[in-house]
């Protein structure tokens, strides 16, 4: 079976191909014109939006992700806007730490919200991963993206910054890797009651 993955990131197709690992189902990019309005008021809207835009370009069935870093002391920011919180992903860190110089509450978690749609737009499954932790006093790893390099898990008891896991270890408990998990049950389920008959 094929899916859009709706994203024009390469790279975020390669990370969902590797926790997909072996499976029957391709993940594909959309066509180049994938240029979908996110201006949704949550993590679900926004995947919506871009799994309907890219089942409207493609013609077939998608999957779209949102994600970003919730903290709890701002609540909940920045939230749906963490790819725009500042210019680069640097200065959106340096300002995040900023932020939160002096503060003891450094609760944070990562969501990430999945949007599976038919090749018509309409919403097949829809489900969230969430990945605990907190902001570090400083940064530190080089690994990952984003804020990783700030994210203390709770996996780890807060002893690793995301950025300091390897790819591997980060999959197994990314708020990515817990929605797709979902979404490759669901996906599961279906195939098989549809092997049925
Ligand atoms: P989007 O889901 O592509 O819109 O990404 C939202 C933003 O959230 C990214 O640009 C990152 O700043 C942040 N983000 C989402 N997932 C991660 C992650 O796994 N590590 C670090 N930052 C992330």
């Amino acid at each position: 079976m094929k899916i859009v993955f709706a994203t024009g990131n390469s790279h975020k197709l390669q990370e969902i191909k590797e926790i997909a690992g072996k499976t029957d189902i391709e993940f594909i990019l959309p066509p180049e014109n994938f240029n979908p309005v996110e201006n949704g008021k949550t993590f679900e809207e926004n995947s919506l939006i871009k799994a309907q835009e890219a089942a409207r370009i493609s013609g077939q069935i998608s999957l779209a992700d949102d994600s970003g870093l919730c903290v709890e002391v701002l609540d909940g920011a920045p939230g749906i806007y963490s790819a725009r919180y500042d210019k680069t992903p640097q200065k959106r860190i340096d300002k995040l730490l900023n932020v939160l110089k002096n503060e003891k509450n450094r609760k944070a978690k990562f969501v990430c919200a999945m949007t599976l749609v038919d090749k018509d737009g309409k919403i097949l499954f829809q489900t969230r991963g969430e990945c605990f932790g907190q902001i570090a006093e400083k940064q530190s790893g080089a690994n990952g993206f984003g804020y990783d390099p700030i994210f203390l898990t709770k996996d780890t008891d807060y002893k690793q910054t995301m950025a300091e896991m390897t790819e591997k270890e980060k999959n197994e408990i990314s708020h990515r890797s817990r929605a797709l998990r979902k979404v490759l049950e669901y996906l599961n389920d279906l195939n098989n009651s549809s092997n049925k008959f």
